[in-house]
């Protein structure tokens, strides 16, 4: 049995571009919808934060902050749910696990494991980069933080199949725009190790399909030890789903904008090993939601 999933990471509250994903997916009869983490991109709005300076009611604008991110995961919850295809979800940076955990419920698999077909599977969140505004919410403890030695650890115990993580391996599909790499060294030794069969990971946009970085990363990477008989571990980078800004920390206005709009489908076999990855690009030139197309298609 080959199952096609369909993978998109970094929607940043582009609830629009999660519909025409699902709605693609479905008519392209997916046996399975993953979303990658990075679900928000303002989980707070400017009045909460302006009411938050004049009255310093943490208790309060924490509240306000769940209830505004709670309902647009609502909205992405209700396109997932409506397709009737079983997915699974993971928190990025952007997100905190306890919004996603109140939203998805059992869909999360952050810190979990579970099977595909005959595949064990782990899915484990959030990253350790996190931009002026998000970062007050690190200190107030509303955002998910990756602990390397615990992922490493939880890799090394539960030896899944396949890994969903929000962070990629280091070196392997990490790649930012000036060639720095970004990942986790975490599950790059755990490839060595263990040679999953896939990681499917998104956080770094640039290593996507669209491969805007200098190390001609385009959201496929392959490790093999060099001894003939040692297992494949691919790892795949759906990039940003989502009409991904840069955000102003004061006023929440958008101060850049970045490509968006990608994401992939990947057939893989019972026992975890795939077969075939198609990436796909909605974006247009004028920023709105557009038809999908292919951008890439590769044999594994
Ligand atoms: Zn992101």
């Amino acid at each position: 049995m080959l199952e096609r999933y369909f993978v998109c990471s970094d929607i940043h509250d582009d609830v629009e571009a999660l519909a025409q994903f699902a709605d693609y997916a479905q008519a392209q009869d997916a046996d399975r919808l993953l979303v990658l983490g990075d679900f928000s991109l303002r989980p707070y709005t400017s009045n909460d934060l302006a009411q938050l300076k004049k009255t310093e009611n943490v208790p309060e604008f924490i509240q306000a902050k769940r209830k505004h991110t709670q309902n647009i995961l609502g909205e992405m919850k209700d396109l997932l749910e409506n397709t009737e295809i079983p997915y699974s979800v993971i928190p990025g940076n952007y997100d905190s696990n306890h919004d996603i955990e109140v939203v998805f419920g059992d869909h999360n698999l952050h810190k979990k494991d579970t099977k595909f077909g005959e595949a064990l599977v782990y899915g484990h969140g959030g990253a350790n980069a996190f931009p002026h505004h998000i970062g007050l919410l690190v200190q107030l403890r509303e955002i998910e933080i990756l602990d390397n030695q615990e992922l490493f650890d939880s890799l090394e115990r539960i030896r899944p199949d396949i890994a969903l993580t929000h962070t990629p391996p280091h070196l392997l599909c990490d790649d930012q725009y000036d060639g720095q790499n970004m990942g986790t060294p975490a599950i790059t030794q755990h490839i060595v190790n263990c040679a999953p069969r896939l990681i499917l990971s998104g956080h770094i946009h640039e290593a996507g399909p669209l491969g805007n970085n200098p190390n001609e990363a385009h959201g496929i990477r392959a490790f093999q030890k060099p001894s003939v008989d040692e297992d494949i571990t691919f790892v795949l980078n759906p990039g940003n789903l989502g009409r991904f800004e840069g955000v102003h920390p004061h006023t929440l206005d958008p101060i850049q904008k970045f490509d968006y709009g990608t994401f992939l489908r990947v057939d893989v076999m019972d026992d975890g090993i795939p077969t075939k990855v198609i990436m796909y690009s909605l974006q247009t030139t004028d920023r709105t939601i557009g038809e999908v197309k292919t951008l890439a298609e590769h044999s594994l």
